[in-house]
């Protein structure tokens, strides 16, 4: 169930000792465990050996444009909004070789690139960021064409979701349906164990459910103590104050109203400030798009095919026949915000907008999704009028 406040669901409750047991069962595993650390002034998703690696006691202050780490509520281990890597990298790489052909004497011989073996934990996936994984499941794997190297690395890859205690400055998932609960049934959420971070007489504890079964042997290892009526309500009233000082929101009729702006005069005002830097494409978690490039040695006996993401905000993106079909900046921008929020409903059923703020908060110059989208709202009365 989405955020458990029953301690009957086999819920526990772990301290940081407790935390670093649940990461030291995985290494000995053969798990490499990504998590959140702090790097050269942000928090950033590496390997992390113990959770003494993790960023204890420092928050976040995100605006758009802005981005800077603070002190914050001391010990606390996931004290800060979506970091600015989401976790598509460790399933869809952001550049990889896809395959080789190197000549031989009757012609050539193709080789797969190998896939690096082994497998991954996700410590640290908050709601939002597990909705995106759901959404780039579907987009690869299940919805007619699959792609083995991300079906693969899918397949290795266990969970650990943390629900969000703390509304980042840019993030507006309440909004959105994905955060800061896990808001789909524990059991479809893609999670094999949730984690509420929560403070009990000034000491961070973690609330710990259990989801797959790997997940409920890996907590049935752990020195844990079986969670209390008491652990799960102040597990999820910090949930709830996370959802009250959520400062952003989307309309709720966003897709309608995009769909009904296609000719409206807003995209060239956001034009006017756009960069074309594709930033936010980059950080988004469900943006998938990519290009492949195929290159040869100077011998001419090795090419090989490379895949990296790409941007719709390049000109070459939509380059056809000698030119861009969206050759403005205005029709680039259109273009990423409906399909985000409108088509995405046509093609997958569902938004492609988790609510995670990151492409507010890393876009250079402060484009705010939802503020544009709000814009619409506010000139549709006057553009309807005036046309
Ligand atoms: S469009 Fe922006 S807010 Fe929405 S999921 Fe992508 S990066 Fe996050
Ligand atoms: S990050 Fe901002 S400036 Fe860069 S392409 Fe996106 S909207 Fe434009």
């Amino acid at each position: 169930m989405a955020g458990a406040t029953r301690p009957d669901d086999g819920a526990c409750v772990l301290d940081t000792g407790a935390l670093e047991q649940l990461i030291e069962l995985l290494r000995a595993d053969g798990y490499r465990v990504v998590g959140p650390q702090v790097t050269d002034g942000a928090i950033v998703l590496n390997t992390i050996a113990g959770a003494s690696d993790l960023p204890a006691g420092v928050t976040d202050d995100q605006e758009p444009g802005r981005y800077r780490l603070r002190q914050g509520t001391p010990e606390a281990l996931f004290g800060y909004a979506a970091p600015p890597q989401g976790w598509k990298r460790f399933l869809f790489a952001p550049d990889e070789t896809l395959w080789r052909a190197v000549r031989t004497e009757g012609g050539f011989r193709c080789e797969e690139e190998p896939l690096a073996s082994g497998r991954t934990a996700m410590l640290g996936v908050r709601p939002c960021d597990l909705r995106a994984v759901d959404i780039l499941d579907q987009v690869f794997t299940r919805s007619g064409v699959v792609d083995p190297r991300y079906q693969a690395r899918r397949a290795a890859t266990l969970i650990i979701a943390v629900e969000c205690t703390q509304a980042g400055g840019t993030c507006f998932c309440a909004s959105m349906g994905s955060g800061p609960d896990i808001v789909a049934d524990d059991a479809n959420s893609g999670a094999d164990i949730i984690l509420t971070e929560y403070t009990t007489a000034g000491a961070p504890l973690l609330l710990a459910r259990p989801v797959s079964g790997r997940g409920g042997e890996l907590l049935a290892s752990v020195q844990c103590r079986q969670a209390t009526a008491a652990d799960c309500e102040a597990a999820a009233e910090a949930v709830k104050s996370a959802a009250r000082s959520m400062g952003r929101q989307m309309p709720a009729d966003v897709a309608t109203l995009v769909g009904r702006s296609l000719d409206h005069p807003h995209w060239e005002d956001v034009a006017a400030r756009c960069l074309g830097c594709g930033n936010c494409t980059a950080v988004c978690p469900t943006c998938f798009c990519s290009t492949v490039e195929d290159s040869t040695d100077i011998a001419g006996t090795t090419a090989e095919r490379r895949r990296r993401w790409d941007s719709c905000f390049t000109r070459d993106f939509s380059t056809l026949h000698g030119g861009p079909i969206r050759s403005s900046g205005a029709a680039r921008y259109r273009q990423w915000l409906a399909h985000k929020l409108a088509h995405w409903w046509e093609q997958f059923g569902r938004s492609g907008c988790v609510g995670c703020g990151r492409c507010i908060t890393w876009c250079p110059v402060g484009i705010d999704i939802t503020a544009e989208a709000r814009a619409l709202t506010e000139r549709e009365g006057r553009t309807d009028a005036n046309h």
